[in-house]
Formats: C-alpha cells, sequence, structure tokens
C-alpha cells in the first residue's frame, strides 16, 4: 500500500514536464496496438501484454463513461496513448532513472505511461490511476492550474480494488472529525512540506470525486471538467456548477454524504 502511496505521489512531479523523456530505439521494441493504445514491450509474457491491451481498452470505456466524457473520443487511433511497459523494476529504474518506489510515471502532456511487468495491484489500481490522470487532463488541458487532490482524487476514484479502502477510511475520518478541511486539503501540493499523510490525502480526494460524482451525477462532473477546459478558476467553477454558496457548505454536503456512504 505504502509503495502505491508514493508512486502516485511521484506522479505529479513528472506529469508536466516538458523534458519527459520519450526517445526509445523503436528497433529493441515490440509492439501490440488497439483503438486507443500502443503497447511497447521487449521481454513480456504475452498473456500479460494481451491482458494490458485488453483492460487499457475496458477502462478507458469505463472512465470516460465514469467522468462523463462519453461522447468524446479525443485519442484514438493517430493520438494513441502509448505504455511503455519494461521487464522489471530493475530495467525500468535504469531507464528512467527513477527510485525504487516508483511503479509507473506518467507523461500527461505526451499521453505516454512508463511501467513494468509484475506489481501488485498493477491491474486493479495502477493502472487505471494512471490512465485517468491522463484522460483527466487530455480534456481540462495540461497547464490548468487545480490543487492536487482535484487530480489525485479524480484518478484515485476510479482504482478498483484500493477504492472501497479508501473510502470507508475517508468515512472514519468524517465520524471522528479527523479529516483534513477542505481549505487546507486544497493548499496541500507537497506531502512532506505540508506534513499530510498520503494515505488520509488520497482517501479524502477520492471521497470528494466519488461525492462529486455520484451524488450530483455524471452531466454535472462533464460540465465542472469544461468550465475548467474554458479557463474558469477551479472553486468557483465548483460553486458555479454545484450550486454550492461556498466550500464550507461543500465540505458539510460531503460530510453527510460520507456519513451515509455503505
Ligand atoms: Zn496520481
Amino acid at each position: 500500500m505504502k509503495k502505491l502511496f508514493f508512486f502516485i505521489l511521484f506522479f505529479i512531479l513528472v506529469s508536466f514536464s516538458k523534458s519527459f523523456a520519450v526517445e526509445v530505439d523503436s528497433s529493441l521494441w515490440q509492439t501490440k496496438k488497439s483503438q486507443h493504445f500502443i503497447i511497447y514491450y521487449q521481454e513480456a509474457p504475452v498473456a500479460f501484454v494481451d491482458e494490458l491491451i485488453y483492460k487499457s481498452e475496458n477502462y478507458y470505456n469505463s472512465i470516460v463513461d465514469e467522468l462523463g466524457y462519453r461522447r468524446l473520443d479525443f485519442w484514438s487511433w493517430d493520438n494513441r496513448a502509448k505504455i511503455y511497459l519494461y521487464k522489471n523494476a530493475e530495467d525500468f529504474q535504469t531507464n528512467t532513472q527513477r527510485s525504487a518506489w516508483t511503479g509507473a510515471i506518467v507523461s500527461v502532456r505526451n499521453r505516454v505511461m512508463k511501467t513494468f511487468v509484475g506489481q501488485d495491484h498493477f491491474f486493479d489500481s495502477l493502472l487505471p490511476h494512471e490512465m485517468t490522470h491522463i484522460i483527466f487532463r487530455e480534456f481540462i488541458g495540461v497547464n490548468t492550474p487545480l490543487p492536487l487532490w482535484i487530480d489525485e482524487g479524480v484518478a484515485s476514484s476510479q482504482e478498483k480494488s484500493n477504492l472501497s479502502a479508501r473510502m470507508q477510511m475517508a468515512k472514519n475520518l468524517v465520524a471522528k472529525n479527523q479529516y483534513i478541511k477542505l481549505d487546507n486539503l486544497s493548499k496541500t501540493n507537497n506531502f512532506e512540506k505540508d506534513t499530510v499523510a498520503p494515505d488520509i490525502f488520497y482517501s479524502e480526494a477520492a471521497s470528494l470525486i466519488v461525492f462529486l460524482i455520484h451524488q450530483e451525477g455524471k452531466d454535472r462532473f462533464l460540465e465542472f471538467s469544461r468550465s475548467l477546459r474554458d479557463g474558469i478558476n477551479w472553486r468557483s467553477a465548483l460553486l458555479k456548477v454545484y450550486n454550492f454558496t461556498t466550500l464550507e457548505e461543500m465540505e458539510q454536503e460531503w460530510k453527510d454524504f460520507m456519513l451515509g456512504y455503505k
């Protein structure tokens, strides 16, 4: 679990960088392609690559549906996302110069994910999480300024195995009045500096997005995303689209939702 949080944290450090290296010697890589993805791999079990392409397409469909982006097919064929699959952790670390705890790196700007074979929770958490980062930013724009909780909340809301644990944690935090106030959560962009526990941060962020999507519906989330894309400040967009008078009012409604969450 700890490892998972670390790679998620790391994502944000690299995702908006223009210097994200994507140059690889294509003669060394085999490829497998589908409508929305090109998988590059060297030594990976055929079954793993097949499962990756199958699940990537399934997640693409479920994520765009869940976020309300169903009618927009914005990155197929010529604009397909690329997933580079290294054969193991060591190979990944050598080629990306990332630390041992990084499970994947993503460039939303280049629509590229780099990862490796043999990780726990790869298919049910890491893959949908990172893919959601790409899809969400593809829609709202790479340079749109947002607090970290919105990016990570949207991505975490699409995880499979982790989500119920995150929701239960958020519910407990609310019940015990130990949650991070929304105003403070919105100021958190660096865990070490802000001394916020990552598991609390991710749980709360995910639950806020689940609240917005499930309480108010996909169309409303689409409208919120459009407002962000059109350059409206995230706070104004939240209040206007969801009819909250203040962020405190949103926080109260989220707390009520969480206390009743099963
Ligand atoms: Zn993330």
